[in-house]
């Protein structure tokens, strides 16, 4: 199985957009559960790791690349 690797503070792409619009989320908090923060709304929700990871598409935005 494909592994996704994420960090905090990075920019995720999800495979279905929020209600609002955005399909861009910013992960704020990290564990079994992940909270993640929509770009579009700053709307917050927590989910369980394993919903995250089927559901993320993407690392847009790696915050560790960042700090280069
Ligand atoms: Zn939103």
């Amino acid at each position: 199985m494909e592994r996704k690797v994420f960090g905090l503070g990075d920019i995720v792409q999800m495979k279905k957009p929020h209600p609002c619009g955005s399909n861009e989320m910013e992960i704020i908090r990290m564990g079994m559960d992940i909270r993640i923060k929509c770009v579009g709304c700053q709307h917050s929700v927590l989910i369980p790791r394993v919903k995250f990871e089927k559901n993320m598409k993407k690392v847009l935005k790696s915050a560790a690349a960042d700090e280069q």
